[in-house]
């Protein structure tokens, strides 16, 4: 039997800081080797590679050169950064989606891991409580890309028998790496800025209600997805996958729970038509029936815990307080 060894492409972004660290805890530090494009790295204990998922040869070689078995390919450009340089988006995401899925097919890999996005769907798609299968027409081109990872998934799956897997995950919520240029990134902006300054200025509307998950649960259903046996796993386009959904104002009337004073307004930006496109709540009834998906965040215990961990990380009322002691200082 071979060892698993795993490759994470885009690894410093914002999924990739905490997906790292989460699997080298389940395959040693040795087994986990982490690539990005960007030349800041962080401080890591786990092997860096720099790799631009664009050049197929120095993926193969890289492949080649570790004995890779699983790759989780994060590498990618965001909705509201794609719609910036719509060919350079397209270029990265399909160019890399494809490279991926291809050595995984002539390497004989183990697994390849997809992330898609609630971003597939579109302005005909059901609002509410989306369905797994739907119209979807994306009017981005980081939708209209990962609808076509999740169908080049699903081809590779079928044609050549690629055990690659996918989720659509809603917004992530974090607080260790900042979001890297999607619309949901609000919901992690206003943590700062609430903590920081005592107010935010939304660049949604007030009343824009969307799908949102914490990390940790990102982590545990992308875990959860990978580990399961792969007669469990129905859908091989992407799985439905959500937490929660909310508009602005109610996560600043959550927020006000435990900072009083917290102040809000609202300037709508380009990212607004992006987030008019995209889906209020999602079903994820097939994830909770393949796998036992089931998240244990909502909003209420999510604010508590942004607000306690952004607390630390700014240092408000000294780095020495236990986790105990700053539960306290929030109201
Ligand atoms: P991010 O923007 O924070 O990180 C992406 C990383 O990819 C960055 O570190 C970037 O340097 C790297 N990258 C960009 N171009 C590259 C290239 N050519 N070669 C190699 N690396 C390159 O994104 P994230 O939030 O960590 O998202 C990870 C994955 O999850 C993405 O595929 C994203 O589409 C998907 N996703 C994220 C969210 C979310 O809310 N964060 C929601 C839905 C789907």
């Amino acid at each position: 039997m071979r060892k698993d060894r795993i490759l994470i492409t885009g690894s410093l972004g914002q999924l990739g800081s905490e997906l790292a660290p989460a699997l080298a805890g389940i395959y040693g530090k040795d087994s986990v080797f982490i690539s990005d494009i960007r030349a800041d790295r962080q401080e890591s204990d786990l092997h860096y590679i720099s790799l631009n998922v664009c050049d197929d040869k120095r993926l193969g070689e890289i492949v080649d050169k570790y004995k890779i078995t699983q790759i989780y390919h994060l590498a990618a450009i965001l909705s509201a950064k794609g719609e910036q340089d719509p060919h350079w988006a397209w270029q990265v995401n399909m160019d890399g989606t494809l490279h991926v899925l291809e050595i995984a097919r002539e390497k004989n890999l183990d697994k390849v891991y997809f992330p898609s996005s609630i971003a597939v769907f579109g302005s005909n798609t059901p609002l509410h409580n989306t369905p797994q299968h739907t119209i979807m027409n994306p009017s981005t081109v980081y939708g209209i890309s990962k609808l076509s990872g999740e169908r080049w998934t699903e081809y590779y799956y079928q044609k050549f028998g690629v055990d690659a897997r996918s989720l659509r995950y809603p917004g992530i919520i974090s607080y260790k790496t900042l979001p890297g240029g999607g619309t949901t990134d609000y919901a992690v902006d206003i943590f700062h800025q609430a903590i920081q300054h005592g107010s935010y200025t939304s660049f949604l509307k007030r009343d824009t209600r969307l799908p949102m998950i914490y990390m940790p649960d990102a982590i545990k259903a992308t875990l959860d997805l990978m580990e399961a046996p792969a007669e469990k796993i129905s859908i091989r386009s992407s799985y439905n996958l959500t937490a929660m959904s909310f508009t602005p104002e109610e996560l600043a009337q959550e927020i006000r729970k435990h900072l009083p004073n917290f102040q809000i307004d609202y300037a709508p930006d380009f990212r607004q038509e992006i987030a008019d496109s995209w889906p209020a709540s999602i079903d994820d009834q097939q994830a909770r029936d393949d796998w036992a998906w089931q998240p244990s965040y909502d909003l209420l215990s999510l604010t508590q815990d942004m607000l306690l961990q952004l607390r630390h990380k700014y240092n408000i009322n000294g780095t020495s307080d236990t986790h105990e002691q700053l539960a306290d200082t929030l109201i």
